[in-house]
């Protein structure tokens, strides 16, 4: 993939190579010059990360039910017209998806099959193995690559957006192997940078999500919201290694997997949402003064073990456990991110020419807490609405552009220090701020 010469104009700049980042370049019309950018290599997103699924409005008669279970698991705290646009939306989404090449699991007739995940009321799940988010990911990577106005281009990172008087011109960018600042100026920019599980210790997303696009937010007075909303997910496999923490599926326990204590015995519902189980584990954990509790796939069947769930069955595996005999040890992890940088319906930010779609950004779809697998779907449903805006606001071709001050960059290590103390602090002063408010 190319990375010498990046020329310094282009119509849109995407900052984020994931799902979000993907899905709004192919939406723009061919007429304009994109520049997509990834942090690292272009498979190293959460998006090919996504195991267990996306959710879809399987049948009109499900919108109420689907509706009430995103609204229940983020506490009512979602914007209701965002939920509504994300369910509307998805039909049309998964049929782009499926246009694309997406192979999703379907039964012998040919229809597709549901699976089902913590906090949802009915199965709405569709899924290709344990590698939904690959599957979907690659297949939008490889149409994106046939797309001559699509520029891809690796290990290079948006440091900070030029902006003057409330409107963005484009960004500063850096190559991560060489350190080498540059320019590149956009009539219209997206931040579609993922989440920020990297500042977290422990997490299941890639260390190099780091909150970049937020702490730009915060730094030019581009409005956030939520940044202390952050899930944590009840189940990953516990390791006493460093490094990324390896994920198991709710769905696994969508399947029939049981939490169990030291004393072999089931002490939660394990299918209510993320929020709830991973307090009831826990207080297992402190009631035993345990570092894990276990999780029994065997009432999931040997079966669906093998043909749906191969990759976790594989890891489990290699860490040394048959899931279908043992119990595996589980403990919960961060694992994504509510807030982020405030959009609208269209994915607009308060910044003129300045777009957010993805886990960056923070449309009101979530409310407190995600509702499982509603990620991918509304990553896609905004990335497109952004596309959308982006021909409709007309902001025109920028005609005069502000000079960056590079040398503002060089220290990179300060600068990533003060950009997740800006997170950090935008967390801090939320969470007093909602204390003050329950209070
Ligand atoms: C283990 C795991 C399992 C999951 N399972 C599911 C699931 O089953 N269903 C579901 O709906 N959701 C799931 N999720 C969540 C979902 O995968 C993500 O929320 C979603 O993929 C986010 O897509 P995105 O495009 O916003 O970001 P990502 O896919 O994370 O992509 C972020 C991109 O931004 C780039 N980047 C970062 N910083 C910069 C920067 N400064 N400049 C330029 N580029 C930058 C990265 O290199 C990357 O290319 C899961 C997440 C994880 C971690």
């Amino acid at each position: 993939m190319e990375r010498e010469n990046l020329s310094e104009r282009y119509d849109v700049l995407i900052a984020g190579m994931g799902v979000a980042g993907l899905f709004c370049a192919l939406h723009l019309p061919e007429s304009a010059r994109v520049l997509v950018l990834s942090k690292d290599g272009e498979e190293k997103s959460d998006s090919f990360l996504a195991q267990g699924g996306i959710c879809v409005l399987k049948a009109p008669e499900d919108f109420d039910a689907y509706f009430e279970d995103t609204m229940r698991a983020g506490h009512y705290e979602n914007d209701a017209a965002a939920v509504e646009q994300m369910i509307r939306r998805s039909p049309s989404v998964i049929a782009q998806l499926v246009d694309c090449g997406v192979a999703f699991a379907r039964d012998g007739a040919g229809h597709f099959r549901y699976t089902r995940e913590g906090g949802h009321s009915v199965p709405r799940i569709l899924f290709h193995d344990d590698v939904t988010g690959k599957e979907i990911a690659s297949r939008l990577l490889a149409a994106a690559k046939t797309r001559e106005n699509i520029r891809l281009v690796e290990y290079c990172e948006l440091v900070d957006v030029i902006a003057r008087d409330g409107e963005c011109f484009g960004g500063v960018l850096r190559k991560t192997d060489t350190g080498e600042l540059f320019t590149v100026y956009a009539d219209h920019t997206l931040l579609a940078a993922g989440g920020v599980g990297g500042l977290f210790e422990n997490s299941t997303n890639y260390r190099h999500l780091t909150g970049d696009a937020v702490a730009i937010a915060l730094r030019n007075g581009v409005r956030t919201e939520h940044i202390d909303y952050v899930q944590i997910h009840p189940t990953t496999f516990y390791s006493e290694k460093h490094g990324r923490r390896f994920l198991i599926s709710e769905s696994v326990r969508g399947e029939g997997a049981v939490l169990l204590g030291a004393d072999g015995k089931r002490f939660c519902n394990e299918l209510l949402p993320r929020d709830v189980v991973t307090a009831a584990i826990r207080e297992q954990m402190a009631r035993e003064g345990a570092s894990f509790v276990r999780l029994d796939m065997r009432p999931v069947g040997e079966k669906t073990l093998r043909e749906h769930f191969p990759t976790i069955f594989a890891h489990c595996r290699d860490e040394g456990y048959d899931v279908l005999t043992t119990p595996i040890p589980v403990v919960p992890a961060q694992h994504y991110f509510m807030g982020g940088v405030k959009v609208d319906l269209w994915g607009r930010t308060n910044m003129k020419r300045l777009y957010a779609a993805g886990e960056t950004a923070c449309n009101g779809v979530h409310g407190k807490n995600r509702l499982a697998s509603n990620s991918l779907l509304e990553s896609l449903v905004w990335a497109e609405r952004a596309a959308q805006a982006m021909a409709e606001d007309g902001a025109g071709k920028i005609q005069k552009f502000p000079q960056a001050d590079l040398s503002a960059y060089q220290d990179y290590d300060t600068l990533k220090k003060t950009y997740a103390a800006l997170i950090r602090a935008a967390a801090e002063a939320e969470r007093a701020a909602g204390g003050r408010r329950q209070a």
